[in-house]
């Protein structure tokens, strides 16, 4: 992110527009929408001005040099196909400070014009840095289609009761909490639907503002443990639930494996604990992390337990939740996906296959020692898939127990690291190979699926293509 999205009060000054043409008449419209005071060099001497005459009281023809001009009292300068000029006024600005935009020219501009969407009090801002301007306005689109026609009544609303409600209720936990059910209480609903005086009264009979924000006999906002899955990496596989909970947190708990881009979904206000184990540091301890979840829910607070994958596949988000229940706090599961089926769909892999593959085994080596105390003698029927969490190190254990317990050397075995991250990685081969597959990956994290369905998998398929062509290079030579 290069250029921060602020909102400029336009009324503290003149904006300086210099250039001619529909594009310098386009952005006074947009500028005299903003209710600014414009100051305006036509460098074509047009000073038509048809369509704006209710805004003609604040538009100023200004003559002269303008890379001359006096910029005091002036906030921000605006050049449109000003050619030569527009260069100089951007160094001018530049010397000075002044917030500067050269249409089309991001190298003499310190600001840019987002694309907007507005709804009254509601403004949105779509920005590229720049870098398209027609990415912005699909993104701009999308966001008109998702937002209520009368959001923008709904701001207005919330914004002249504010006050009052602040008088109310003191604490701005509590506070928020009030907002959030009339926005998205039949209240909310109301204003929405342009019933703006029945919104009023409904607000204005409210006996008891705290209760109604769900405020506990304390006076507190009540505090909760939502445990969340990320999901193995890709942000666009958390599930919308998931991306609520974040958006509503107060505080997120994150494990190392959660990807800083997911990280990001979460409120922009809330505090971000990091409580995992770190490559070669060891994290803070299970009990601690229950300690801090429940010490944080008990002070009001909104609680994120963010997990990778599912928060009950070897999570230990079970462990989490009876410490939760112990001690008498509320808290919710919304799952994840799995790391095994983020690989499963990225590489093609059907788990569970008709005639072929009838069970899955969800199992995890995590060292050699737990590798060996696992019973491979119930995991040789060949119409099971099994897949091993954390197993790269006890690889070569996995292959032993198995091939001991009389599972076939050929089965077809894949190591998929990092799956759904944009350097996801896959290495095929059989069972008997297994060792020498790990060796060609490039680190964690990473799972084994072992079975006949990996023959089906894309990456087996491109290597048999890949060992057909060399096979016909070779027999042509
Ligand atoms: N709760 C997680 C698993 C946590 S255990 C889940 O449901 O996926 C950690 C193990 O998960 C890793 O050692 C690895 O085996 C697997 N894993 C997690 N994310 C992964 C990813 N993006 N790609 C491959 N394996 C992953």
């Amino acid at each position: 992110m290069r250029f921060l999205p602020v909102f400029l009060d336009l009324q503290t000054g003149p904006v300086l527009l210099i250039g001619a043409g529909d594009p310098a008449r386009a952005k006074l419209r947009l500028l005299a929408a903003a209710a600014a005071r414009v100051r305006w060099y036509a460098t074509d001497g047009n000073h038509d001005v048809s369509g704006l005459e209710a805004d003609a009281a604040r538009i100023e023809f200004a003559q002269g040099d303008p890379v001359a001009a006096d910029l005091s009292g002036v906030i921000a300068i605006v050049c449109v196909g000003a050619g030569d000029v527009g260069v100089a006024m951007s160094a001018r600005a530049k010397a000075v400070g002044l917030p500067v935009n050269v249409m089309d020219d991001l190298e003499h501009s310190s600001f840019i014009f987002p694309a907007i969407v507005d709804r009254g009090d509601v403004v949105v801002a779509v920005g590229t840095g720049g870098a398209s301007p027609v990415v912005a306005r699909r993104v701009r689109e999308r966001i008109e289609a998702a937002l209520p026609a009368r959001i923008g009544d709904l701001a207005t609303f919330i914004g002249r009761w504010r006050k009052a409600i602040h008088g109310r209720i003191p604490e701005f936990a509590l506070r928020r909490r009030f907002w959030e059910r009339v926005i998205d209480g039949p209240i909310g609903a109301l204003v929405l639907a342009g019933r703006k005086d029945e919104a009023e009264a409904a607000l204005k009979d409210l006996p008891d503002a705290s209760a109604f924000a769900g405020a506990q006999p304390s006076g507190q906002a009540e505090g909760r443990v939502t445990l969340v899955g990320a999901g193995p990496g890709d942000p666009d596989l958390l599930t919308v639930k998931a991306l609520r909970a974040l958006q509503d947190a107060d505080v997120v708990f994150y494990d190392e494996l959660v990807s800083p881009e997911i990280l990001d979904r979460a409120r922009r206000d809330a505090s971000r604990v990091a409580v995992g184990r770190r490559v070669g540091k060891p994290g803070i301890g299970q009990d601690a992390i229950n300690r801090l979840m429940i010490e944080a829910a008990k002070s009001g607070q909104r609680v994120v337990r963010l997990k990778g994958g599912d928060p009950f596949v070897f999570g230990r988000g079970g462990e989490e939740v009876e410490a939760l229940r112990e001690a008498g706090v509320a808290y919710s599961v919304i799952p994840g996906i799995t790391a095994s089926v983020g690989a499963a769909a990225q590489f093609e892999v059907p788990l569970t296959l008709r005639n072929e593959a009838l069970r899955i085994t969800f199992l995890t080596a995590h060292k050699a020692k737990d590798a060996e105390s696992v019973d491979w003698s119930t995991l040789t029927d060949e119409k099971m898939t099994v897949v091993v969490y954390m197993g790269m190190t006890a690889a070569p254990s996995v292959r032993a127990g198995l091939l001991a317990a009389g599972r076939f050397p050929q089965t077809p075995v894949g190591v998929f690291a990092r799956v759904t991250r944009p350097d996801a990685q896959a290495a095929v081969g059989t069972l008997d190979e297994l060792p020498d597959l790990i060796g060609k990956i490039d680190g964690g994290p990473a799972i084994l699926i072992i079975g006949d369905v990996v023959a089906h998998s894309a990456p087996w398929r491109h290597s048999q293509l890949t060992q057909l062509v060399s096979y016909f290079q070779v027999a042509a030579e």
